[in-house]
């Protein structure tokens, strides 16, 4: 099929292992349970945990942390592979312990909580036992951070937090928010905000709506519009340094976006092999669907772009193991992020098409995909922001022409080469 990438041989057997159990286990309890982030749903707490627990005893639970965190400590190339198995399912994640935004809200404690803060939250987070939810876009601007107003000011050994946040997932169900505030608003523009862990029962935290988003209308919507009013938390709930909230933002961007990206490529292997099998079992004018050459042609599209996509994130991956400098991965991570909405929304548009009007009814998993390209194409940035970096990323690596014609201009080029080999060009068309 191509779909080979090695790996060695131990831990193929884990990959095995998962690709079975999610097939045969966790995908049909996404079938049955709306949200296996909400730990009051009777049902989800009847048929995750004991899926949990059989992860636990493989030693497969919260395998982005490193072991002193009760994780296996994996690099992202393996645990891209894992990722692309666990994208079949909304539920996976949750069963393997590496949700978003909780693995990227345990790295952010890990490295920058206290004692007494990682007790109290980063341990049942990594334990499955609690969820969090990371609270830093507002309803006044999203895709620059620089714009943001909600502030947090010192008052005596407490932090007071006023503002609005928009669009902060998982919220209702969430122990804690890590929140970005203004805390320095004469500092320089990146230096003005810090992050915080609040408490979600904190007196002055208000959920004024959960947001839905379209294509998930049996759904409660799980994006939260939070009020904080007067919000206060101790000093020591500061998240790294004031003033360095953005440096704190960065330790979730990488690791979280490659396993982000893989999990797309899970779903779009699945619309593939949907739209491959409905191909070859849809007749039409006495001959299989497969047959026509322009569904050919959306086939062979569609395979080549999950390829392109699934080696670009593998790389992405392998370079993130290979240097650990978010700077040198930087370029990498934004054109994954640009490039995962454009493979989900145009493979699963094409799996719409081939299907017909079955493709298109809610009878198919399709129309929910191409929304979800939607989504993914604002969540973490919008694809612009992304895209517009990765070409400043790039063009910084090149200088500008230093005459009037570009370094690759021909007549320059084939005069200096004329130069370089007179002799040769003298003696091949004078002899001698
Ligand atoms: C499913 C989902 C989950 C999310 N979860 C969270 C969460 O848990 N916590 C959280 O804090 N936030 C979350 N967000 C919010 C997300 O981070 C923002 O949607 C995103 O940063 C964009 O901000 P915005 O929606 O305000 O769009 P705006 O900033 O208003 O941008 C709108 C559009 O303007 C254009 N645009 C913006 N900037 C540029 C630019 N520089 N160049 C060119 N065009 C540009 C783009 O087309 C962009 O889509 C989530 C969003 C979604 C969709």
């Amino acid at each position: 099929m191509g779909w080979d990438f090695e790996t060695d041989a131990d831990f193929q057997a884990e990959l095995d292992w998962i690709d079975e159990f999610v097939r045969q286990e966790v995908q049909p309890v996404d079938l049955v349970v709306a949200n296996a982030r909400d730990l009051n749903d009777p049902l989800r707490r009847e048929l995750v945990p004991p899926l949990q627990e059989k992860v636990r005893e493989r030693g497969l639970w919260a395998c982005h942390l490193g072991p002193h965190l009760g994780g296996p400590g994996y690099g992202q190339v393996k645990l891209a592979l894992m990722h692309e198995i666990l994208g079949r399912s909304h539920a996976a994640p949750v069963v393997f312990g590496c949700q978003s935004p909780d693995s990227g809200n345990a790295e952010i404690l890990a490295r920058y909580g206290t004692d007494d803060l990682r007790k109290r939250y980063l341990e049942p987070l990594v334990a499955g036992e609690i969820m969090s939810s990371f609270s830093m876009t507002e309803p006044g601007g999203g895709s620059d951070p620089t714009q943001f107003v909600t502030r947090a000011e010192l008052d005596g050994d407490e932090w007071v937090i006023n503002g609005e946040k928009w669009f902060s997932s998982h919220a209702r169900y969430a122990s804690f928010l890590i929140v970005l505030a203004v805390t320095d608003p004469d500092a320089p523009k990146h230096r003005r905000q810090s992050m915080f862990v609040v408490p979600a029962e904190t007196p002055g935290v208000t959920i004024l709506r959960n947001v839905g988003v379209a294509g998930h209308e049996e759904m409660e919507g799980a994006h939260a519009y939070i009020r904080y009013e007067d919000v206060r938390v101790p000093v020591d709930h500061l998240l790294g340094e004031r003033g360095q909230g953005f440096a704190v933002a960065q330790t979730r961007l990488g690791g979280g976006r490659v396993h982000h990206a893989m999990r797309t490529v899970g779903l779009v292997r699945e619309a593939f092999a949907m739209m491959c099998e409905r191909a070859l079992s849809r007749f039409t004018k006495g001959e299989p669907l497969a047959r026509k050459q322009l569904v050919q042609a959306m086939i062979a599209d569609s395979w080549i772009e999950i390829e392109q996509f699934r080696l670009l994130v593998l790389r992405t991956a392998w370079r993130i193991d290979r240097y650990n400098d978010y700077d040198r991965v930087r370029a990498d991570i934004h054109a994954v992020k640009a490039a995962m909405p454009k493979v989900l929304h145009d493979v699963a548009a094409r799996a719409v098409q081939i299907h017909g009007s079955l493709g298109i009814s809610n009878e198919m998993p399709f129309g929910a995909w191409v929304l979800e390209s939607f989504q993914m194409g604002l969540a973490d940035g919008p694809t612009e922001v992304h895209r517009t970096a990765l070409a400043r990323t790039l063009l910084a690596r090149f200088e500008p022409a230093e005459g009037l014609f570009p370094s690759g201009h021909l007549p320059a080029r084939r005069a200096a080469a004329r130069e370089r080999f007179a002799e040769q060009i003298e003696r091949a068309v004078h002899g001698g």
